[in-house]
Parts: C-alpha cells; structure tokens; sequence
C-alpha cells in the first residue's frame, strides 16, 4: 500500500488551474497509469444542490479531473448514488450532468445495475460499474458529519451502495461504533484506487447536509484512503485518532499501521490546519461503561443528540420519512405541512437531517419534548 498523500493549497474553483494541481498530486502520489483505461468518477453528492451549498464535491473538482484523465488517455464514466435515490436521478442542480456534457462522459444511474458482495455483517449490493472499469477515483468533500464527525474518503464509498440500501445498514448498525465499523469493511472490500479530495470550500458545523460552507483551501491526494483522511480530519482541526473510522480503520491495518507511515508532502502541515473549524463535539459514546449504562438505563438515551424538528421551516416534502430506516417519521395529519418523530424509534443515526433541504431536522441534546 502506498501511503503518501499530497496536500495543494487551493483557493478557487477554477477549473484550468485544478487540471494541474490534480495532475501533479496523482504524479506525485504515484497513481496508476491510466492510458486505454476505463475509470470511474465518484463524486460525493449527498443530495442534488447548489455548489455553493458545499453539500457536494463541487463540479469544477469533477470537470478537471475528467479532462486530466482524458489527457492521459483513459475513458470516464461518473455515477453516485445520493442518500434518497430514486431510479432516474441526474444531478442537475450540483452541476455534474453539465460536466458529463462538456466532457462527453457517460453518466451511470447506479440502481440500474448492482450485484452482491459479501461482508462480515452480510449481503450488500454494490453497483455493477465498479466491476466493469478498470479503475476507481472517489472524489470526496471535506465536511462535518454528525454521526461519524468528518466525512471523506472511506465514508464516500457508501455511495457505492445503491438507493436505500445505504440507510438500511444503519437499521443494521444503530450506533457510531458499529456504523463506522460497517464503513471500515466496506471500504476494505471495495477499495477505490484513488481519491482526490475537494477541500477548497469545506463545510463546518451540522455537516454533512446542514453545515456552514467555509474557506479551507486545499485538495488532497492519495491512494490511501486511511492516509488521506487522517491527513484531512488534522486539517480541520481534529486530533484524528479520536475519530471512530480512523480509529477501527488503523486497528485493522490493512491500509496503515500507524499514523508515522504516511509519508507526507505539501506546505508544513501546521500551516494549513483549520484552528477555527468548527468541529462536532467527540462525544463519549465509545466509552464502554457509559454505552452499558446508556443502554440499561432508558433516561440517559434521551441525553445523546437527536433530531429536532423546527415546524416553521418544514415544507413537508418527506423526504426524511423516506430516508428514515426505522420508520420513525411520520406526516402530521393535523398539519400536513408537518412531520411527527416517534422517538422511542428513533436510532439517531441523523439521516433525516442529512437529507433535509430546508433546514427543518437540527441534531442537538433535547431531553423532553419532540
Ligand atoms: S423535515 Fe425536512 S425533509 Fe422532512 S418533510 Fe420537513 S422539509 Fe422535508
Ligand atoms: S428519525 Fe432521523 S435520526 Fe431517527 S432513525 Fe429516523 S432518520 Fe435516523
């Protein structure tokens, strides 16, 4: 396993000066030879939404890396699978259809087509693509994210997971550890070849889905996906070993042993960190003790974080009843612009408010009440 990554400081989307700092961290990185090769594009498109919501890799990131790879002499197909997939999904508003035109590349609707791969937990189905290219490039976003704190690499191969198979697996796994370990073996089962992260606008607070977009002004490279997100979740401020994919991640081994093998290149690391990110507070959670008491004790669950639903700004659109794996959400028949949570289900594994355009589902410590 080859354990560099590449930092570039990175201050605009602009999509001729990308072409070049995306070629020269995958120079630099040693990545594959791409002549005569078919490679995947796999953006992070949590939902379809305005760049400049930063709630998906922005699609400058994409256009350059399809024309560097073009200028290498590889074909390129790019495809994702967002949180609530309906079969026909284009990503207009993110902007990536129109990168698919510009750059004659095909898009590919990943519930058309998947296959199972067997996990340590069971069955998933992945979409078929990944087995018919040659290569592999995951493009994830620098952000938040409630459940597993930071989003990047190993959490963006979720996307490979077509429509609502993804929020079925936190039904199967209902807490950050056991979450954050069904990530960890899916990435090692499905392992792009590369990654390129798009951390030139970052999201900061309730990401992945209703953070803060901000200034960070990098993108980051490696074949490692361990590497890559240890070196990001640093930039953003966070002490990387505290974060639970990190954490099972490097348990493994399978990518790295400890952090000391990444072999680092770009401006002096301190340089670059994000002091004043704002973070998602590292909750106790994996403390074994407080997990057993939260468990025995039905009281102390109502202090973990949950969902909060805010009536004024709800349209009603269901999409969290959609996305909900413990059918936890339902509409208010005496408003029907309005849903109800029925907590006793609730998990609190956050996709409601992942998928919430309108700001309506905000994650905080609500003892009483819904
Ligand atoms: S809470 Fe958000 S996602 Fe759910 S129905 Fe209201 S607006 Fe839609
Ligand atoms: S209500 Fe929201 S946080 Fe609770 S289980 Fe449903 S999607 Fe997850």
């Amino acid at each position: 396993m080859n354990n560099k990554v590449a930092v570039r400081r990175c201050g605009e989307y602009d999509t001729g000066k990308l072409v070049g700092i995306i070629s020269e961290i995958y120079k630099t990185c040693n990545g594959q030879d791409l002549k005569n090769k078919r490679v995947l594009v796999k953006p992070n498109i949590l939902s379809d939404n305005d760049p400049e919501k930063c709630i998906s890799t922005h699609p400058a990131v994409i256009e350059a890396l399809v024309i560097f790879l073009k200028d290498q002499g590889a074909s390129v197909v790019i495809g994702d699978s967002p949180a609530v997939h309906s079969r026909g999904f284009l990503p207009v508003r993110s902007g990536i259809t129109d990168v698919c035109e510009r750059t004659g590349s095909q898009w590919i609707d990943f519930s058309r087509k998947s296959s199972y791969i067997n996990l340590k937990s069971g069955r998933i189905r992945i979409a078929s693509v990944v087995n018919e290219v040659d290569l592999v490039i995951s493009v994830p976003k620098f952000k938040n994210h409630e459940l597993v704190y930071f989003t990047g690499a190993i959490k963006n191969t979720l996307g490979l997971v077509p429509g609502f198979s993804k929020a079925k697996q936190h039904a199967l796994h209902q807490n950050r550890e056991s979450f954050s370990g069904f990530l960890v073996d899916l990435s090692e089962a499905v392992t792009p070849d590369f990654f390129i992260m798009d951390g030139i606008t970052g999201m900061e607070g309730r990401g992945p889905g209703q953070g803060t977009p901000v200034s960070t002004g990098v993108v980051i490279g490696s074949s490692n996906p361990l590497a890559l997100d240890i070196i990001a979740s640093t930039i953003a401020g966070y002490n990387p070993g505290e974060l639970p994919l990190n954490r099972i991640a490097l348990s493994r081994g399978k990518w790295l042993k400890a952090e000391s093998e990444i072999v680092y290149d770009g401006p002096e690391l301190k340089t670059v960190i994000k002091k004043d990110f704002k973070r998602i507070q590292i909750s106790g959670n994996s403390n074994i003790s407080i997990k057993f008491i939260k468990n025995r004790l039905g009281f102390l669950r109502k202090l973990d974080k949950r969902p909060v639903f805010i009536p004024s700004n709800c349209t009603g659109c269901r999409e969290c009843i959609k996305i909900c794996p413990q059918n936890a959400i339902s509409m208010d028949h005496l408003n029907p612009d309005h849903v109800l949570l029925t907590d006793n289900k609730c998990i609190r594994c956050y996709c409601c408010s992942e998928v919430c355009k309108y700001n309506a589902v905000i994650i905080k410590r609500k003892p009483f009440g819904v």
